[in-house]
């Protein structure tokens, strides 16, 4: 059963100066990066409809939008049929747990996310002509045995593993998106996203970055999983959500999926040794089991980005360590005045 969150009057689209803004759809609205991208469109001047099940989005990170009277958000889950014909001119579906525990918690849930919520989407976009964008993943790359990844590579995913119910969800979505160009002639944009990670990650969300710092501001143990010698690639949300703009407003889209990550590859020890010296923190570094089908490597290569988006990202993990750690200090103890911090 859908709830509205928050209703107004949308008048159509009708700005104050009478021309008509652009309207758009952010499924997985309240989540770590659907929040960051509301925010922008917002911004941007659209008008912005959020979709949100709240499964781990959080009504507290839309706090600073909430009161915009271009925004509404609507608790619906997109397994579901819509709940009212949107009148859209652009979709972003990022529903989806994107933490391992989180998608691995109900993993038939979160197949038929990707793969009856992209259908729902999609079946929207068609009737109303809107371009659409989909959060795809550096996961549909499975435990690559090519690496960097470019787009070309076509992966190595386990069909029936833990992790399966995440990677090939998302894979059969760009089957969707893609059989739904081809098919219909619609306008599809498909990102496929390397680890990010920034501010409004939940604390309990469960991948690294933020379990490294929470860990390291508490004073617990930092979990590394296995030796930590696998690698991946941290991307500052801010760098991504840029990307997403790019990628959804280029001139034509892609004949393929476009990689958005930071190319700049660490080892998982690495990362823990780096939040360990940021924080100041005197936490023990621990090791636990490595999850199954861990990917022992991951590192974009965005050269197709650069060309065709002329996007790479700006922001280093130095940096956006120290952003996320400022920004989790608030959340967890209040030392500085975060919108965000305002937990519900
Ligand atoms: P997140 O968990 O914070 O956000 C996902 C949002 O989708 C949440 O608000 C959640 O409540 C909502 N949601 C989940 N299932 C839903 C459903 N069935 N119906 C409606 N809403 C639903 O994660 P995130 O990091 O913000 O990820 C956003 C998207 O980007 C996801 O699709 C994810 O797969 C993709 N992605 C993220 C990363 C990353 O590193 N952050 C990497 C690759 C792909
Ligand atoms: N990881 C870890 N400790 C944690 C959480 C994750 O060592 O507390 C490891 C995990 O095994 C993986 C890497 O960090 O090798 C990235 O994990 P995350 O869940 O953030 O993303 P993904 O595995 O989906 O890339």
């Amino acid at each position: 059963m859908s709830k509205v969150i928050k209703v107004l009057k949308l008048q159509d689209g009708i700005g104050r100066k009478g021309a008509r803004r652009s309207r758009a759809l952010v499924a997985g609205g309240a989540g770590f990066l659907g929040s960051h991208l509301c925010e922008r469109l917002l911004a941007d001047g659209y008008e912005v409809l959020a979709l949100d099940n709240f499964h781990t989005g959080k009504r507290y990170n839309l706090n600073a939008i909430l009161g915009n009277p271009a925004f509404r958000c609507i608790e619906h889950d997109i397994v579901d049929a819509l709940p009212e014909d949107i009148p859209v001119d652009e979709i972003y579906n990022l529903a989806c747990p994107a933490s391992p525990p989180h998608y691995q918690a109900d993993p038939i849930h979160t197949f038929k996310t990707s793969v009856l919520g992209s259908l729902n989407l999609l079946e929207l976009a068609r009737r109303h002509s809107a371009k659409i964008f989909q959060a795809s993943t550096s996961e549909v790359y499975g435990d690559p045995l090519v690496h960097p990844q470019p787009e070309s590579y076509l992966g190595n995913v386990n069909t029936h593993g833990p992790r399966s119910c995440y990677d090939e969800g998302k894979r059969s979505a760009e089957t969707l998106f893609f059989d739904y160009s081809r098919t219909f002639g619609i306008d599809i944009r498909v990102a496929r996203i390397f680890n990010t990670y920034g501010r409004r990650m939940q604390p309990d969300d469960g991948r690294v970055v933020s379990n490294f710092i929470v860990q390291a501001l508490r004073g617990e143990d930092l979990t590394v999983y296995g030796s930590g010698m696998q690698t991946r690639s941290f991307c500052y949300v801010d760098d991504l959500i840029e990307g997403f703009i790019r990628l959804m407003r280029a001139p034509t889209p892609p004949p393929h999926p476009v990689n958005l990550g930071n190319p700049a590859e660490f080892t998982v020890m690495d990362l823990a040794r780096l939040v360990v010296d940021y924080t100041n923190s005197r936490s023990r570094i621990v090791h636990r089991p490595l999850p199954i089908d861990d990917p022992r490597q991951r590192r974009p290569d965005i050269s197709f980005a650069r060309q065709y988006l002329d996007w790479e990202p700006t922001i280093d993990l130095s940096q956006g360590l120290a952003r996320t750690v400022e920004y989790f200090d608030a959340l967890l103890y209040g030392h500085r005045p975060v919108r965000e911090a305002a937990v519900s």
